[in-house]
């Protein structure tokens, strides 16, 4: 075997490979309560995985994400650590007390198992997972206010890991914490939840690995790296309205819905030209506080601030008139 069909062969196992690894790990990982002891390891082991992977698997029109490192630390470490807490914290008290007060009853049903049994539950909550989120990305670029908050996540220029989580913390919210604060009060059956939340949060993680990993007949399934490169491309493809390709973790409700876009060549799928954002109007952004306060109107105040304090201190040597 050359090496070259070495690395196309080996390439292609690497998905459900990471896919199977990760889903054993996630799911010990919550029944011995590793997070207890560091919060979050799952993900940032996924992302330390995929770092690897990108080092192996070189994709060819890989862009040096070096400029927006800080950025992208920054961000990592808000949405991992900062977002789902205060989401929580604002989210669940209405979501708990708003029907007890106005139904008279707790959203929580009675007994687990009136939603069937565990064999059961666990695709109706992959399924019911996949298509609110699917949705609600989809809503992210074509209401406005939304995909201003989005747009943030469409600026990046490659698919690293690295920006895997670089997404403006409201954006982030409404697309990966509020749909599992809600299942998590309808009151699914806890070994129903505890095999489907983390098998859904796999592919969504590993679909920004920058790695030349081939999907196969898996970019029909799940929503890969080549499947959401099209998503980001500084092109859209013709006909695609807004986007291609909205599936945060399946790609069969882009097939579904007419959203799915990857040609293919001699069955191996075919790569955006450049990605960045779309039409190409923006170039990355490396303040973090620009990408965090301009959608919500309120980074221009707080340059006036920084102006009104760079007034007040005079350069020097030079004297106040008289
Ligand atoms: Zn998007
Ligand atoms: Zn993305």
């Amino acid at each position: 075997m050359t090496n070259k069909t070495f690395f196309y062969v080996s390439s292609l196992v690497i998905i459900p490979a990471f896919f199977v690894l990760f889903f054993i790990a996630r799911v010990l990982g919550r029944v011995y309560a590793i997070d207890q002891w560091v919060p979050k390891w799952d993900t940032l082991l996924m992302l330390a995985t995929m770092i690897i992977i990108e080092r192996i698997y070189t994709y060819k029109s890989a862009v040096s994400q070096k400029s927006v490192l800080a950025r992208d630390v920054i961000a990592n470490v808000v949405n991992l650590y900062v977002t789902g807490a205060v989401t929580g914290m604002i989210v669940l008290p209405a979501l708990v007390f708003l029907p007890e007060h106005l139904l008279g009853r707790r959203l929580v049903l009675a007994s687990p198992d009136l939603l069937g049994p565990v064999w059961f539950q666990v695709p109706v909550l992959l399924l019911s997972i996949s298509f609110v989120r699917y949705w609600i990305h989809r809503l992210q670029h074509t209401v406005p206010f939304l995909w201003e908050l989005h747009a943030y996540h469409h600026r990046v220029t490659d698919l690293q890991a690295t920006n895997t989580l670089v997404s403006h913390p409201i954006d982030f919210a409404l697309r990966n914490v509020v749909v599992y604060l809600v299942l998590g009060i309808i009151g699914f059956n806890p070994l129903a939840l505890l095999i489907a939340v983390p098998a859904s949060g796999i592919p969504g993680t590993f679909s920004h690995c920058g790695g030349d990993v081939k999907g196969g007949l898996l970019n029909f399934l799940f929503v890969t790296p080549e499947v959401h490169r099209w998503h980001h491309s500084a092109k859209i493809p013709e006909g695609y309205g807004y986007s291609c390709n909205y599936g945060v973790e399946f790609s069969f409700w882009d097939i579904i819905f007419g959203t799915f876009y990857l040609p293919q060549r001699n069955g191996v799928a075919i790569q955006p030209e450049r990605l960045g954002y779309p039409g190409g109007g923006l170039p990355d952004e490396t303040n973090y506080l620009k990408l965090l306060l301009v959608p919500l109107g309120l980074y221009r105040p707080l340059s006036w601030f920084r102006d009104v304090a760079r007034l007040g201190r005079r350069p020097e040597g030079q004297q106040p008139a008289e």
